[in-house]
């Protein structure tokens, strides 16, 4: 039997896709790129933004079509499945399956069905989010591990928490377990996922395993875990400012297994912008976060998210938006303008921006941004550096794509056989937001 899957969103569908690959390979399922061979389609969708849902509503009609002429079953699962559910079957009859986020654990089921051309009446809905045990590309020497899941902050222009959930902290001894697996299958670097890393908690619901744990602690068991392994480098994301808290500063700075580089979403630089999004701190605030995470560790690079155009937003809340990132000089940022989405509470929000003032403002913003970018990395050219091999470059024969543990892109000359590895640099030179580099002996 063939599946084919098409994942779309951020790192948490990675990862989840890259669980239910595990399942397809589990139930004798085999991989193909070919739309015309596959027995099932499974679309992992993203719900973020109305165009991730425009984009899946045009991939699912792509393959119902192909359904005319051929039989297979066609699946749709991830946040877009759990914010329209069965709907999606009345808009579009020819998907066989709505697999909410709280669905997967049926997974095993629905293949098994298909296997012999049968399809399931029902799916039961788990009362709790239920972690895979493994989330590992095949192939891959880097790999995410998901240690909680949803979300509580209900940021006012965010569907997460109403798709995924309030939060829930996955038991330790499970992150441990995948991680000795991933060690053991050579990979090289993990990095930590959920949508609020911050505010992991686990309570042992027995007393009798690793007790209670929070974030730091959990990055000091792993590790202690990792530290004999391959394993050579531990990231995380995503983190709320609010609870990025002193003893993770701590971990990180006093444990150079952790990447020199955090994301910290900030999303704009005004105070009355913050409160109307329902952050919960305030500039000054955010700039304290900063100033410590620079004192602590000062090669650490940062990274953020940006939206511009809130409801409301006057060109005074912009200006502040610039002199922050003038003021933390961010490595980079991903940045985008408001867009409303449905059942989110900023949809009623009064101060609409018009759409060419909202794109006039996000250049404005991304050119500053382009600006910093160029010169922090300029100013790291000469230096050294340590990187972990990616993957062969596709512009290039005899070039490999690398990353610097600040998760910066580089280029070097060498063999395919090098990927994987962790090299020794001297940056360059830098092209875009490339450096060129060449290895140290
Ligand atoms: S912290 Fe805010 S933006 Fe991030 S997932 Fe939660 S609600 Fe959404």
């Amino acid at each position: 039997m063939l599946y084919l899957i098409e994942t779309y969103g951020c790192q948490m569908n990675k990862a989840e896709s890259a669980a239910l690959e595990t399942q397809f390979t589990e139930h004798g399922w085999n991989c193909t790129d070919d739309p015309e061979r596959a027995d099932l389609v499974l679309i992992n969708t993203c719900s973020v933004r109305i165009t991730a849902e425009n984009r899946a509503w045009g991939r699912i009609a792509y393959h119902a079509a192909r359904k005319r002429s051929r039989k297979f079953f066609l699946v749709v699962t991830g946040c877009m499945a759990e914010r329209l559910k069965e709907s999606m079957r009345k808009k579009q009859p020819a998907i066989d399956y709505v697999l909410g986020n709280f669905q997967k654990q049926a997974f095993g089921l629905v293949l098994d069905a298909a296997a012999r051309g049968e399809r399931l009446p029902s799916i039961e809905e788990s009362p709790v989010f239920s972690f895979a045990a493994s989330h590992l590309e095949q192939g891959a020497f880097r790999s995410y591990v998901p240690i909680m899941h949803g979300c509580n902050n209900f940021c006012s222009y965010c569907i997460v928490p109403y798709v995924r959930g309030r939060e829930v902290s996955r038991d330790p001894e499970a992150v441990y377990a995948e991680l000795d697996a991933l060690a053991e299958r050579g990979v090289r670097e993990v990095t930590f996922l959920g949508q609020n890393v911050n505010s992991y908690r686990w309570s042992d619901p027995n007393r009798s395993g690793s007790g209670d744990l929070d974030f730091p602690g959990l990055l000091r068991g792993a590790a202690d875990r990792v530290r004999q392994t391959g394993i050579r480098r531990l990231r995380f994301m995503t983190s709320h400012p609010k609870d990025l808290s002193d003893e993770t500063i701590d971990v990180i700075a006093s444990d150079p297994l952790f990447a020199r580089h955090v994301h910290l979403c900030v999303q704009h630089g005004s105070d009355r912008i913050l409160k109307a999004m329902n952050r919960r701190y305030t500039k000054a605030y955010y700039l304290e976060i900063i100033a410590k995470l620079r004192e602590r560790i000062p090669e650490l690079s940062l990274s953020t998210d940006i939206l511009i155009g809130f409801p409301g937003e006057t060109e005074e809340d912009v200006e502040a938006t610039l002199d922050l990132m003038r003021e933390v000089r961010f490595a980079y940022a991903f940045m985008y303008h408001f867009n409303p989405r449905e059942g989110t509470p900023a949809v009623t929000l009064p101060g609409v921006i018009p759409d060419a003032v909202k794109k006039e403002r996000l250049a404005r913003v991304i050119a500053l941004q382009k600006e910093i970018t160029r010169e922090t990395m300029r100013s790291l050219v000469g230096t050294e550096a340590e990187v972990l091999v990616e993957d062969r470059s596709r512009r290039k024969e005899g070039e490999l794509l690398a990353r610097t543990d600040r998760d910066m892109m580089v280029v070097l000359p060498g063999e395919t056989s090098r990927i994987g590895e962790f090299v020794q640099v001297r940056l360059e030179s830098l092209r875009g937001v490339t450096f060129r580099a060449q290895e140290v002996f």
